[in-house]
């Protein structure tokens, strides 16, 4: 047997089960934590380092709703009045 390693878990990709995501709430690009990324690449937004409500950490890139109150993580549209 030496097929071991390969057919087990990728264990070096599994970050103790902690890994969560900044989230920038104009665009919902969502970037893992452990980037360091503290604003958004596309548009300077400063990322949500978790909900501003509650302060849970977005546990899924593609979450647009804390999952523990609700609350919207998108930014209200804000379109310029003509
Ligand atoms: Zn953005
Ligand atoms: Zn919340």
């Amino acid at each position: 047997m030496d097929g071991s390693s390969k057919d087990g878990f990728p264990e070096d990709s599994a970050v103790g089960g902690r890994l969560h995501y900044r989230l920038c709430p104009h665009c919902l690009r969502a970037v893992p934590a452990g980037l360091n990324e503290r604003y958004c690449v596309n548009d300077g937004t400063r990322l949500l380092e978790g909900c501003p409500v509650c302060q849970r950490s977005i546990s899924s890139p593609y979450a647009h709703f804390c999952a523990a109150c609700g609350h919207p993580f998108a930014l209200p549209a804000r379109e310029e009045p003509r």
